[in-house]
């Protein structure tokens, strides 16, 4: 498709290239040829002029023996030979142009064309998650409607394992849609001054009772500092790391979240003392539906794997930068960088 769509613009190029080479050949031509019918003729006004001059006084010869006319042949030989160099010109043009509208074209085309696969590649993921649940929910209804002897106790459990489904499938949808709506508004986000003890104090409230349940205590050790960004992205960014912080920690654990100032970067750190990662994991958890094998492993810590996939398109909106420490068995540490503003600015 994109060679087809390469080779089509190409020939747009050429069109509008020879378009405009042809007809500038053209006026050189006949500007060209203009020019050699008055350079003749006042050529030859000049050494007649000369000529009736000398002869002053004696009887005048015949106008025609004066000088004769430009050799027709010669005019003709001349405006062929111009009608050729431009020809071989316009040849040269038209392969350079093509030569080089095809590259063009190609580069033109490759971020339109990384763009496509892209979104290719993230429909089929994306359609490849929500199959699991809906196969699973689909056959659970259908043996169970194949059973004549059904209880109502049996259709109690059947509902609630179906509810379970389409609570999963719920939050699959929201956060492939979270994905695809800070995709989007890249630059286009409204920015505002806010309080980064405020934005910590609403995802830690979101993130309580989760934590509660696992008696995991959270610790907020930050002083107050300014930032610029989108309140509600913020809240989901800090909330998207505390929730993984407490997943994949074990029970009565410790997470942190603080912040510190380097440079002129403010590092926002979640820390845990959960499962860790390992090192072979640490280059993807930031990619598209990406677990690690340990999370998959653990009980009760199910996810889709675009948890930090958003929590980075966040960050990057926010000219900021995410990165991870972590030691299996020991814990991890996800750290955001975001431009300070400082007092006064
Ligand atoms: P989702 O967030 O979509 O519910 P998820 O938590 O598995 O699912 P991410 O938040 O994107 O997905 O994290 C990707 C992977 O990175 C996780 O599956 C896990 O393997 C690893 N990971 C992320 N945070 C931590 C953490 N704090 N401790 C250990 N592993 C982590
Ligand atoms: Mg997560």
């Amino acid at each position: 498709m994109f060679n087809s769509a390469r080779l089509k613009l190409t020939a747009w190029y050429l069109l509008m290239i020879m378009l405009v080479s042809t007809v500038f050949s053209l006026t050189i031509y006949r500007v060209e040829a203009t020019e050699l019918e008055r350079f003749a003729r006042a050529q030859r006004f000049r050494i007649e002029r000369r000529y009736l001059e000398n002869q002053r006084g004696s009887p005048l010869p015949p106008r025609q023996n004066l000088l004769p006319p430009p050799d027709p042949e010669l005019v003709n030989e001349t405006e062929g030979r111009l009608l050729l160099t431009l020809l071989a010109i316009n040849g040269g043009i038209l392969l350079f142009s093509a030569g080089m509208g095809y590259f063009l074209a190609g580069r033109t085309l490759k971020p339109i064309q990384e763009m496509m696969e892209e979104q290719n590649r993230f429909i089929s993921d994306a359609s490849h998650e929500l199959k699991t649940p809906l196969t699973s929910l689909k056959a659970a209804i259908e043996v169970n409607l194949r059973d004549k002897n059904l209880r109502i106790a049996e259709v109690k459990t059947l509902l609630s394992q179906n509810l379970g489904e389409v609570n999963k499938l719920q939050s699959l949808t929201e956060s492939l849609l979270q994905l695809t709506r800070y995709q989007k508004t890249v630059n286009k986000m409204q920015f505002e001054i806010l309080s980064l003890s405020a934005i910590a104090n609403e995802a830690v409230k979101k993130i309580a009772p989760i934590a509660s349940e696992k008696r995991v205590t959270l610790r907020k050790e930050l002083a107050d500092r300014k930032i610029s960004g989108n309140k509600d992205a913020l809240i989901n960014l800090l909330v998207i790391l505390l929730d993984n912080a407490v997943k994949y920690s074990p029970e009565k654990s410790v997470v942190r979240i603080s912040a510190r100032e380097i440079d002129h970067l403010l590092v926002i750190t979640v820390k845990d003392q959960g499962i860790g990662i390992n090192k072979e994991d640490l280059p993807y958890i930031f990619d598209r539906f990406y677990r690690a094998d340990s999370a998959r492993q653990k009980s009760g810590a199910g996810g889709y794997g675009l948890g930090l996939a958003i929590a980075k398109k966040i960050t990057e909106s926010h000219h900021g930068t995410i990165s991870v420490q972590s030691q299996p068995g020991e814990g991890t540490t996800i750290s955001v960088s975001l431009p300070l503003i400082r007092a006064g600015s």
